[in-house]
């Protein structure tokens, strides 16, 4: 608890400290009387201290992570951060004032709200990209596997659509990206002519996205049925275009 400028007693909680201001003030849980962190000592150079040593901490952690990638100098950038905040606060004076002072000041606390908020919007407007979350996909890639194993020719293709539009997304998912190579993986066991054939009328795009989504499960049994495909008459440079890195590994 700290001191309330009131009754000089521990009455004020550090987080209605935190968040006090003219429109919202801190209550002594003693007397009732109400305090605030004046805006000069929140946002002003009068916090001197800790603004310094957040300020030197926070560059110092950045530059580590400028040359050193590792997330711990971003945590520790954040920590330091929140804990020259709390700092800040611990030691910035309360002030005292009225309920009608509290009052009046808090009508322009709502509409301080209501402005930051239309800001806000306008800014989220601006970036243009809605939101996108990366969806998870993968019982439809499952259904459309089990559809291409009959190895008939719309299913396979219908399958390396998905493939195509995964790699498209502006966000991936793990789990769709792993049932694509399971699906993908398992056509080509199951009828690698089809798998081939379809590919090949397919354009360069749409083949290195199925390429990218594959060999991930069964990386040797396919390896070694691609070998089998290195030299044939139609595919050979399909495969070597798509697919070499899995047969240069195997020969090494
Ligand atoms: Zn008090």
């Amino acid at each position: 608890m700290l001191i309330c400028p009131a009754c000089n007693r521990r009455g004020i909680g550090l987080l209605d400290k935190f968040w006090s201001g003219s429109d919202t003030p801190c209550r002594c849980r003693h007397c009732g009387g109400l305090s605030y962190i004046h805006s000069k000592h929140r946002y002003g150079l009068q916090s001197g201290w800790p603004a310094a040593v957040n300020v030197l901490a926070v560059t110092a952690l950045l530059l580590g992570y400028y040359y050193n990638p590792h997330p711990a100098f971003l945590g520790a950038a954040v920590f330091s951060w929140i804990a020259c905040a709390v700092w800040e606060v611990c030691i910035a004076p309360l002030q005292q004032i009225t309920e009608a002072e509290a009052a009046h000041s808090n009508r322009f606390g709502y509409l301080t709200v209501i402005f930051v908020m239309i800001i806000a919007g306008a800014f989220a407007h601006c970036d243009g990209s809605p939101a996108a979350t990366a969806s998870d996909d993968s019982d439809a890639i499952y259904a459309a596997g089990e559809r291409a194993s009959s190895c008939e020719a719309d299913a396979i293709a219908a399958l390396f659509g998905l493939s195509l539009k995964e790699s498209r997304a502006s966000t991936h998912n793990a789990t769709n990206a792993e049932a694509l190579s399971g699906a993908n993986e398992q056509v080509f066991l199951s009828c690698p002519n089809e798998f081939l054939k379809v590919l090949s009328q397919h354009d360069h795009q749409a083949q290195s996205a199925v390429a990218y989504y594959f060999a991930i499960f069964e990386t040797e049994r396919v390896r070694s049925l691609l070998g089998q495909f290195a030299s044939h008459p139609d595919y050979a440079a399909l495969v070597e275009r798509n697919f070499a890195h899995l047969l240069d590994t195997a020969t090494n």
